[in-house]
């Protein structure tokens, strides 16, 4: 869950930085950015891209891999073997062979939708000093720092979409993503909320927290401090669970004392009071529990 969250919050290719450098890059106004985008050929198979830029001359995915120490490419089959310093060898995926499988499945994507053209593809590497053997020549394959450059040259003279194909693309890309929303994540994962800890829980090393006054908390296994860990845990729940809360649900998830204990909580809370005396419950105020 916490591999989920960590691709969907930061952004994989954000937490690399790789964000930064493309948006350094001077654009038209028609171009799209697309980070962490799921698409489907067909109702069982579905594909994954971390950076997908449509532009009037190209379309373009980016994949991002942060590998350390040296790593050489094995065309057959295709593979990377990763050597660390410390003569360690470990076989990993080709990314190279990824792009290409994701730049078919997005020509397919594309032709499904009357748009018959080839997608490019760009493989970025995080780490600067990442060294790199038998690079497959008809590839590219650039450090991230070369992003601006090398996007920045890449300026196909045809174009091979109108400003309103793209519109409509992005349109339908981002209702396509609508379909992959894995919040709240027990549902997505298929984990019973009860089997999930309860009670005001440490972020750092998850153990239980102990009030030590009014406003301070601290944790009883790592001794942190703790900041308004009420709103921690109901942005878990919103996250975890349900896409709205209760006051006995608010009590029972934060292991409160009584009922007043949850009211006050969520008085205190951006959460949005909806129904009436018993049926009253309370939806997120913010988007906490989308991507
Ligand atoms: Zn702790």
């Amino acid at each position: 869950m916490q591999k989920q969250l960590y691709r969907i919050g930061a952004g994989y290719s954000g937490e690399c930085n790789v964000d930064s450098y493309i948006e350094r890059t001077q654009f038209p106004h028609s171009m799209k950015i697309f980070t962490d985008v799921h698409l489907c050929n067909s109702p069982k198979f579905t594909f994954q891209i971390d950076t997908l830029i449509l532009t009037e001359q190209y379309i373009l995915i980016i994949e991002v891999k942060n590998l350390k120490d040296s790593v050489q490419f094995i065309p057959n089959p295709p593979h990377l073997v990763q050597i660390l310093e410390t003569g360690d060898e470990v076989v990993l995926d080709c990314p190279v062979y990824q792009i290409e499988s994701n730049k078919s499945n997005l020509d397919e994507w594309l032709r499904q939708r009357g748009i018959h053209l080839k997608t490019l593809g760009l493989l970025v590497l995080a780490n600067p000093n990442t060294k790199v053997i038998d690079t497959p020549n008809d590839f590219p394959i650039i450090y991230k720092k070369q992003i601006p450059f090398y996007l920045q040259k890449l300026r196909p003279a045809e174009n091979i979409l109108t400003v309103n194909q793209i519109q409509e693309l992005a349109k339908q890309i981002h209702a396509e993503q609508q379909q992959f929303n894995p919040f709240p994540l027990c549902s997505y994962y298929h984990i019973s909320p009860n089997d999930l800890r309860k009670g005001l829980l440490c972020r750092d090393c998850h153990g239980q927290l102990q009030q030590k006054n009014r406003e301070t908390w601290y944790c009883q296994r790592c001794s942190k401090k703790a900041e308004d860990p009420y709103n921690d845990g109901i942005r878990d729940w919103f996250m975890l669970v349900k896409n709205s809360m209760t006051s006995s649900e608010c009590r029972s998830f934060l292991n409160l004392k009584d009922g007043n204990a949850a009211r006050y909580i969520i008085s205190k809370s951006n959460l949005i009071k909806k129904g009436q005396s018993t049926a009253t419950f309370y939806i997120s105020g913010s988007k906490l529990n989308r991507p």
